[in-house]
């Protein structure tokens, strides 16, 4: 299994999933134009995509479903209450799931996990092939045991590292809005991520990745400082960023 990023972060999101033949896309937050460019980037054409996967109908994760999904005649895979938004109501194919659901696309085993976070019914995803695991961790305002249950022994790991608790309280977004990023159900912040991870890293977690990282609220260093006094980390640390996301990592 492999996996990439078209990009992450507040202003669009994408993931690749690849085993065998099977293609599968996670997201996408991109204008249908910059899908193509960045997908061809990464060495691989929107005719290729079995399905699309969304999490929720956040803007940043959804705005570039439909028009993908019709263009291309992808089937959209989303819960109940992420299609129930009508962010995602126009795509070619749709299939309605519940949070905690399993199932098969291709080579490819999903499990949806439900996650806090200001959305309908957000999920996040675990994805399994060939006896190697991929977890995709964004879009949660909080720690909670079933996310932990459900991320174990995962060898690779796309971890959200929102932001920086003191950079968003001295920041210059609006009272409300920093409630919300830094609420319950609003979006990891550094320590969190890092609690979460010390719970999740194990000896079989060979790819970690930095991902959904505030542009405004956070910092690399604060970051690597935080992960440099970590026992079991993983031989290999990526950023996923907003213009570039990150190349073809393999779980071999
Ligand atoms: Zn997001
Ligand atoms: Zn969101």
């Amino acid at each position: 299994m492999r996996f990439a990023s078209l990009g992450s972060g507040s202003k669009g999101n994408a993931s690749l999933v690849s085993a065998g033949e099977t293609l599968l896309m996670v997201d996408c937050g991109f204008s249908l134009r910059e899908t193509e460019r960045r997908m061809a980037r990464l060495g691989v054409q929107v005719e290729d995509l079995d399905a699309i996967l969304v999490t929720h109908e956040h803007t940043d994760h959804s705005s570039g479903v439909a028009k993908l999904s019709r263009k291309y005649r992808i089937p959209v895979y989303l819960t109940h209450g992420t299609y129930g938004s009508g962010r995602c109501s126009e795509c070619h194919q749709v299939h309605c799931f519940n949070c905690e659901d399993e199932f098969s696309i291709g080579s490819i085993a999903v499990k949806a996990i439900a996650v806090p976070h200001d959305a309908r019914e957000p999920c996040q995803y675990r994805f399994s092939s060939a006896g190697r695991s991929l977890g995709i961790l964004t879009d949660l305002g909080s720690i909670t045991a079933h996310v932990i249950d459900h991320y174990q022994n995962c060898n690779g790991l796309i971890l959200e590292f929102n932001h920086d608790l003191k950079m968003l309280m001295d920041g210059a977004y609006p009272p409300q809005l920093k409630r919300r990023v830094g609420g319950d159900w609003g979006h990891l912040n550094n320590q969190q991520a890092i609690e979460l991870l010390q719970h999740l890293a194990s000896d079989a977690l060979s790819h970690l990745v930095v991902a959904h990282v505030s542009e405004k609220n956070n910092a690399r260093y604060l970051v690597e400082q935080l992960l440099q006094p970590l026992e079991c980390l993983p031989s290999s640390i990526v950023w996923a960023e907003q213009a570039a996301g990150f190349e073809w990592l393999d779980l071999v």
